[in-house]
């Protein structure tokens, strides 16, 4: 049997893992930061029919730059946004290579303050770009001064901020974001892919893009919009840096089906939306009674929660899928992630808990 050692594959790829979450069978499914809930009956119908009128066209290639689709994430946005500040593509994950494949690439550096989304230095990998490793102060917060100080030092020519941050699953100070973006040689962009479950109070990095043709914000339907499979996400930023992202595109890369999809889910998008308020009880709930239980706990404005569960976080995560609950393991010693869902998987999750 040929292995992938026998191939001519890149140096750097050799004895890497795909990445992924387990994606195993188990009654509570915390460990990817879905929304839990069904897409509601009516808009499945809804997009049945979204997608049945495209059907007999599919000899056609679909509309490359996504005209229509772009327009209504631009009107869901608001800010004054229109079609020429929106892109659109199969997940805010590919709109993030994309932004590597135009803005980084080989010679050229990104960096991120980590622990923070670990596919942005995977995404760095693929595209040959240099990931630097910035710190976080502590506790996992970062202030101006400390990521001002990094970003002068490293001059890299893509900052990744992501507010509300996952894994820890607090918002930034906007303070940080415009003390980033005064120091910043090169792009800065805002992975916002959990905006919507923030807490009252937090700004969106979208109230300072006038003015800013460097910064870029992301957006994802796979969280607050439950629309995780139908692959959406966009980005907000200067019209140029649309143009620049159609530079490396793949022409065509949004199906019919799927700009079908996702129009007709925004067109319905107070149903799906609706679920956002009881996720975020949910997540308040979780902070909660893990505090009160004496756990240290990171502050949430996201559809999920770090939590510390001292010594082991292997072993205890093992703990809570043998109790039929499964968590995520980002690797941070000591601690585990959970999303929020429904309120019987946080009754399931805290009991499982219980037994740590
Ligand atoms: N950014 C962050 C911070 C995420 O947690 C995720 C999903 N786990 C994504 C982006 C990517 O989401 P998608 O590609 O589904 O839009």
């Amino acid at each position: 049997m040929t292995s992938l050692d026998d191939l001519p594959i890149r140096d750097d790829l050799r004895g890497l893992t795909p990445y992924g979450a387990p994606q195993l069978d188990v009654a509570v499914r915390l460990n990817t930061n879905e929304n839990s809930y069904p897409v509601p009956e009516p808009v499945v119908e809804a997009i049945g029919k979204a997608l049945a009128a495209e059907l007999r066209d599919l000899n056609r290639y679909p509309d490359r730059d996504a005209v229509a689709l772009r327009a209504d994430l631009a009107g869901y946005l608001g800010h004054d946004l229109t079609v020429e500040h929106v892109w659109a593509a199969n997940g805010s994950n590919e709109i993030q290579q994309q932004l590597l494949q135009a803005f980084g690439g080989p010679g050229r550096t990104a960096l991120g303050f980590v622990p923070a989304y670990s596919m942005h230095p995977l995404l760095a990998m693929g595209t040959g770009t240099r990931w630097v490793p910035a710190r976080r102060g502590a506790d996992f917060g970062l202030t101006a001064d400390e990521a001002v100080a990094q970003v002068r030092e490293h001059a890299p020519d893509v900052v990744f901020l992501c507010s509300p941050n996952n894994p820890t699953g607090t918002a930034l100070d906007p303070a940080v974001v415009a003390a980033v973006l005064d120091v910043a040689p090169g792009m800065v962009v805002v992975d916002e892919a959990y905006a919507e479950f923030a807490r009252p109070g937090t700004v969106s990095a979208l109230a300072v893009l006038p003015g800013h043709p460097r910064l870029v914000v992301t957006r994802t339907m796979s969280k607050a919009f439950g629309f995780a499979g139908g692959r959406l996400g966009y980005l907000a930023a200067d019209p140029a840096v649309v143009a620049a992202v159609q530079l490396v595109r793949l022409p065509y890369h949004l199906s019919a089906l799927t700009q079908a999809a996702a129009r007709a889910a925004l067109a319905h998008r107070d149903a799906l939306l609706g679920t956002v308020a009881e996720i975020m009880r949910q997540r308040d709930r979780i902070v909660t009674v893990l505090r009160s239980r004496g756990r240290r706990v990171a502050d949430s404005d996201a559809n999920f929660v770090l939590y510390e569960v001292g010594g082991d976080q292997a072993a205890a995560w093992r703990t809570l899928l043998e109790a039929g609950v499964l968590v995520r393991d980002v690797g941070l010693p000591g601690w585990l992630r959970v999303t929020a869902g429904t309120p019987a998987e946080t009754d399931a999750f805290l009991t499982a808990m219980e037994t740590l």
